[in-house]
């Protein structure tokens, strides 16, 4: 049986205890059982968040909390800064054209990061802006920006920051409260370490006042209905009862091994990756704006670069990402959240070089390894 190694940016790998909470007897929602659950889950997502807001656990992919924020927020013809550098960025204008925003685009050139003076700018002309939407971790480009300097910026205005943490939340810092970050999206298959099919999203008074006002119809994502259900401990529908059994034992391990170790932990396998990216003499898609959760690396002039990802996964058994849309066999992607560890990232690098060296790219064999090794320590 051969073995696989999962470095995708999502879904993650599961560790054993998640697997093993996962082949539970289901059990009922709506029984003093499943209510014990679902208490210490909200108590410790509050842990996790890094805030006291409330936060709300959907039964969809991290876009459904995407479409829940906007939907609860935009009214037909608002007013609402777009900061887009990506495919998730994009996805963010996605959903605020659906429901019928006026948007204010801001672009970034993919592999930068945004300049929160701009977003400034706009909110000192503009009043009426309702809601800044941000991406913390860019995973199409492997770019971090900086929520906390658009925190500082949002909070004294009439708007709203929101803030896609789809990749970031639990794999690098994001203090939803201590950066006034009004909501917060996040979902289960990345670093929480547990399969697709949870969305979260936090919601600030503030905000909440705003999807109280919010004009446009809303049902299965109205989170009017999420607040009302989780102060009875509760929820609107049946959830995702299995995954928040799973999640349960995630954020009791992670709440035991503390956010800083965690982050800490991630941080030394992106340092370390991207040096070993560096010393194999490959570019970094995001440059100075790398996120500590994935690495995107360019692929090399003259190599097929979804031909790398397909090799390395069906031959080596080992999955990394290939580039989405205008990023399509330019690059790859290495993530470094959940349980990912040290002798994966090894693993990846050793396979790495096996395939680039086969097809006909020049380096120092072996340098790529070595780096990452005396880096780990
Ligand atoms: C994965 C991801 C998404 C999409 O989440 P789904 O769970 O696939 O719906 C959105 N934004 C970011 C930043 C992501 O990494």
């Amino acid at each position: 049986m051969k073995k696989n190694y999962l470095l995708t940016p999502g879904p993650t790998p599961l560790p054993p205890y998640v697997c093993k909470a996962l082949a539970k007897k289901i059990i009922h929602h709506r029984t003093p059982q499943f209510q014990v659950v679902l208490k210490e889950v909200e108590e410790n997502l509050k842990y996790v968040f890094q805030t006291k807001n409330d936060v709300y656990i959907l039964a969809s992919s991290g876009t459904g909390a995407m479409e829940a924020a906007v939907a609860n927020i935009i009214s037909a013809n608002d007013r609402a800064i777009v900061i887009d550098g990506g495919k998730f960025g994009e996805r963010w204008t996605e959903l605020n054209k659906v429901y019928g925003a006026n948007i204010e685009l801001v672009k970034v050139e993919w592999g930068k990061s945004v300049d929160p003076k701009i977003i400034k700018d706009i909110l000192d002309k503009d009043k009426n802006i309702k809601a800044v939407f941000a991406t913390h971790c860019e995973t199409s480009t492997g770019v971090s920006n900086d929520i906390e300097a658009l925190g500082k910026i949002v909070k004294d205005t009439n708007a709203i920051l929101v803030v896609d943490a789809i990749s970031s939340l639990g794999a690098i810092d994001i203090k939803t409260d201590g950066w006034s970050i009004d909501m917060v999206v996040s979902g289960s298959q990345k670093g929480l370490m547990l399969p697709p099919g949870l969305g979260f999203i936090s919601v600030s008074p503030k905000a909440y006042k705003l999807v109280e006002l919010c004009k446009t119809p809303r049902y299965y994502f109205d989170l009017r209905l999420s607040k009302k259900a989780l102060a009875a401990t509760d929820t609107p529908f049946t959830p995702a009862i299995g995954i928040i059994i799973a999640l349960d034992e995630v954020l009791k391990d992670m709440r035991q091994e503390t956010l800083e170790v965690i982050f800490a932990r991630n941080k030394k396998l992106a340092q370390s990756t991207r040096q070993a990216m560096i010393s194999l003499g490959l570019e970094l898609y995001a440059g100075k704006d790398s996120s500590d959760s994935l690495t995107a690396v360019r692929v090399p002039e003259g190599i097929d670069g979804e031909k790398l990802v397909k090799t390395m996964r069906d031959e080596y058994g080992v999955g990394i990402a290939g580039g989405q849309s205008q990023l399509k066999g330019k690059v790859f992607r290495i993530a470094h959240m959940g349980f990912i560890r040290e002798k994966d990232l090894i693993v990846c690098i050793e396979t790495l070089e096996e395939v680039l060296s086969k097809m006909g790219y020049k380096f120092e064999k072996g340098k790529g390894v070595k780096t990452i090794e005396k880096l780990l320590g």
